[in-house]
């Protein structure tokens, strides 16, 4: 009778030693001579392979053969301590079923030390890696901690939709929803698109950000978060942008800025205390792999409070900066990348939050300060990344907000419902978004984003 399956995360454990076990597993390397043969077995449960011992008084050559990197067995056999470096149990097989064979002339994983923009290709395999088994182990774990997190806190789970009738968010350019026929779509008198004949009856398109409904749940139930897919249709090929993301997008009433800064602050350095604390083996690997600085990096985000500052404070840091920067700074300016991480990674050399943004260069909903030119948003910056967080208190006042909306000439009738929390009880309030795969990038050291996502959307990649 077949014994109950062993993980191989529960496998090392001196009291199992001696017992009769079960396991199954991928393998990863067979070597060895022709009196023992040495397979490296892995289940995915973790990164650390269990070592299975071939006898082969007990087995034949024949029967052995089949075992290559890739194929998938099931092995039961006697756990041991192993005399070998590198382990501390072994298994002495006495019984082995091989699942499934994979052919090393075709097996894309055969070798190792692929680079990553080879595994990119592979997608559809290269969570069998030791790397992308890290990352993704990782992955759940941030999103479990990000669920806890507000759990914990009295937040309530709200999902908003994915598909969108509002187009005046301005967040990114978007991804048109229609069952019309592109070959054959229904005109207006004027030429236009006779949108009334698609299926929601007008135009809709994937949303870019799920904020505006979330002040609809912040409203009603106190505290919300969401948490779920967001598209944008950007062009811009960089390895911190994907077409396809997820945000975590907190809203609270009755919060300001302050409020929105500190939560912003306990909610990341949860997160990164989470994954040190939970995925220590995966995070350990990718530091010896490929950047020996990560923990001290995130240990150090951990240690200090980040620093605040405002968006003109800023300006005045970085126009006085020796560095020669790509795109020139005044007062006024979209902060880019470059400028970001110079504040970060060169000047303070620690997590910044920068608030107080020039109005222009913001959104509509956000508030408005005294001083008519700049609005209360925050952005949080962090090293190698830039923004990872970006949010705002947002303006409550039902006639500087309608004043706002003209002013920007946005389609009023497309927003009655999301301007009914502003006539209906209004309140302060505050949230922001945060870019989940940015945070697994911070949390991985992963260079680019296309790597911390199992698979990624990027212009001209859809193939998995
Ligand atoms: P950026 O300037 O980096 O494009 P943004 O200002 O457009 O970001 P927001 O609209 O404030 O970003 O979105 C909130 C968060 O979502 C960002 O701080 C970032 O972490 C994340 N984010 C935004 N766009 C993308 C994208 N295309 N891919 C992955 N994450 C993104
Ligand atoms: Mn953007």
């Amino acid at each position: 009778m077949e014994i109950k399956r062993t993980k191989i995360v529960d496998i090392f454990n001196p009291e199992l030693v001696g017992e009769h076990v079960c396991v199954k597993g991928w393998v990863r390397t067979r070597r060895g001579n022709k009196h023992v043969q040495f397979v490296a077995l892995n289940d995915g449960s973790t990164i650390k392979n269990l070592q299975i011992v071939f006898d082969l008084q007990k087995f034949t050559e024949e029967q052995l053969r089949p075992i290559n990197t890739g194929s998938s067995l099931h092995v039961e056999g006697t756990l041991v301590a192993s005399q070998g470096k590198g382990q501390t149990v072994e298994i002495q097989a006495e019984t082995v079923e091989i699942y499934g064979t994979a052919d090393p002339e075709t097996y894309p994983l055969q070798k190792k030390g692929h680079t990553l923009e080879f595994l990119r290709e592979k997608a559809h395999l290269r969570m069998r890696t030791n790397t992308f088994g890290a990352v993704f182990r990782i992955r759940h774990h941030l999103a479990f901690a990000i669920h806890k997190f507000f759990n914990d806190r009295g937040f309530f789970y709200l999902h908003t939709p994915l598909i969108t009738a509002s187009d005046c968010e301005g967040a990114g350019d978007m991804f048109q929803v229609t069952t019309l026929n592109l070959g054959d779509l229904p005109k207006n008198e004027d030429g236009t698109t006779d949108y009334s004949q698609d299926f929601f009856g007008k135009s809709t398109s994937l949303t870019v950000s799920g904020q505006l409904e979330g002040e609809l749940g912040a409203t009603a139930l106190g505290a919300i978060y969401t948490f779920g897919p967001t598209f944008r249709a950007e062009n811009s090929n960089t390895p911190r942008h994907l077409a396809e993301f997820w945000m975590i997008e907190p809203e609270v009433a009755f919060n300001d800025i302050t409020d929105n800064m500190d939560l912003a602050e306990d909610f990341i350095k949860y997160c990164v205390k989470y994954a040190l604390d939970h995925c220590r083996d995966d995070i350990d690997f990718l530091c010896q792999m490929y950047d020996n600085s990560l923990i001290e990096r995130l240990e150090s985000v951990l240690r200090e409070p980040f620093v605040r500052l405002t968006y003109t404070e800023g300006i005045e840091i970085l126009s006085q900066a020796k560095k020669k920067f790509e795109f020139p700074v005044s007062w006024g300016v979209d902060l880019q990348s470059e400028h970001e991480r110079y504040l970060v990674e060169e000047h303070f050399r620690r997590p910044v939050i920068l608030t107080d943004y020039p109005r222009e260069i913001k959104a509509f909903y956000m508030k408005q300060n005294d001083d008519g030119r700049t609005v209360r948003a925050m952005d949080v910056l962090f090293p190698q990344i830039g923004e990872i967080i970006g949010g705002s208190e947002r303006e409550e006042n039902y006639d500087k907000l309608i004043a706002e909306i003209e002013r920007r000439k946005i389609p009023m009738k497309d927003m009655w419902w999301y301007l009914e929390t502003r006539r209906f009880g209004t309140v302060p309030h505050a949230g922001f978004g945060l870019g989940f795969e940015r945070l697994i990038l911070f949390v991985t050291g992963m260079a680019n984003i296309r790597d911390v996502i199992p698979f990624p959307r990027t212009p001209n990649n859809a193939e998995f």
